[in-house]
């Protein structure tokens, strides 16, 4: 059978959720498991996810699954509802939703009297200048006031947009949620993702929102998961299916972009772009072998590439590592030109599932 294989490493997940526990230790935990948990696969995520307060998921598909397999956790649609008729679900499945426009407020009040009856929260959404999702200020004060009149528990949700850097907009978006939860007291709060948790202790207040640091990838472009202590959870590998040696001046790979300087060693290696491994490196690319970085070299093709192996002991069938506990995904990512989220979340159905 063709290895390429995704492996998910459940006690590294508990691991992450325990430093989460460290940091935020009041508050409510949230984990997030949109996009079938970053790309790691739902089902293995929650079952090391138990210890978790909470779930958060972009749609109501997505947390249909969780209820599928048997968590009666709160879960939060980040994004709320997108139609009238999901309302009748989400009662029906304890689905707690965000509000962030003026229609969602009218369809959860169409609803009123079963959302409250089942005791579920509503999320309302403040946009304090990153401009996606949200009410700003005053409306906000006005919307979560009123809410609070007719009977409904609230969770004042605000989403930085530069948790994982410093920029002026953070010092904004921080006073506005301060300012908004004042004027709504008693208000419950939730503002911080993974970077947020490790920035703003003083931020967690009731519910945190973890997403990348429980996968064990950063938040940050320039601190590590080991600066982080965290634990890699996904293992991306593929395996040594053909060895080549070749002279100096050989090409290697569609379109002969890469010619050798010397005599070489080349593994091909069980995986490409058909996998979800990314085909663009305008950086120089490695994997790991037992450890040991050894560059990719020439194209990534659709279901192989190439990787020097000059010098290290690699014959067919061996584990080369793509992401995971040796090869950082955000390295690959680095290289790639993108964050690690998007490699995690944009693997392709190919992989075995291990
Ligand atoms: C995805 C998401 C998070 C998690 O963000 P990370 O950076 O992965 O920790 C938190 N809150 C909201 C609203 C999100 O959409």
């Amino acid at each position: 059978m063709r290895q390429a294989t995704v492996y998910i490493d459940r006690e590294a997940l508990q691991y992450n959720l325990n430093r989460v526990k460290q940091l935020a230790p009041t508050a409510q935990i949230v984990s997030m498991v949109k996009a079938n948990a970053y790309g790691h696969g739902v089902k293995d995520c929650l079952a090391a996810l138990g210890d978790t307060d909470a779930f958060g998921v972009a749609c109501l598909e997505e947390a249909l699954e969780i209820r599928e397999l048997g968590y009666q956790q709160p879960i939060t649609l980040i994004e709320g509802i997108f139609s009238e008729d999901e309302m009748q679900v989400v009662v029906e499945n304890n689905i707690e939703c965000v509000v962030h426009h003026q229609q969602q407020l009218d369809w959860l009040r169409a609803h009123k009297a079963r959302y409250i009856g089942k005791n579920l929260k509503v999320w309302v959404k403040l946009n304090s200048g990153m401009n996606r999702l949200g009410f700003k200020v005053p409306e906000i004060i006005e919307v979560i006031n009123s809410l609070k009149a007719e009977g409904f528990t609230c969770v004042l949700a605000m989403h930085f947009a530069n948790a994982d850097a410093d920029h002026p907009l953070n010092e904004q978006q921080k006073s506005q949620f301060l300012q908004v939860k004042q004027a709504c007291a008693p208000v419950m709060g939730s503002c911080c993702n993974s970077a947020a948790i490790y920035k703003w202790p003083e931020l967690n207040f009731d519910f945190v929102r973890p997403g990348i640091m429980l996968y064990g990838a950063s938040p940050f472009a320039d601190k590590s998961v080991h600066d982080l202590d965290l634990k890699p959870v996904m293992t991306f590998s593929a395996e040594i299916i053909a060895l080549n040696h070749i002279q100096a001046g050989e090409h290697v790979g569609y379109g002969s972009t890469f010619t050798a300087d010397k005599e070489m060693n080349l593994a091909i290696v069980s995986i490409g772009y058909g996998d979800g491994y990314p085909r663009a490196f305008p950086k120089q690319n490695y994997v790991s072998i037992k450890g040991q970085a050894t560059r990719v070299i020439g194209r990534v093709a659709m279901d192989m590439i190439a990787i020097d192996v000059t010098g290290i002991d690699a014959p067919l069938g061996t584990e080369v590592e793509l992401w995971g506990k040796d090869r950082l995904v955000d390295d690959v990512a680095e290289a790639n030109g993108t964050i690690g989220y998007e490699l995690l979340c944009r693997l392709s159905p190919r992989p075995i599932r291990k």
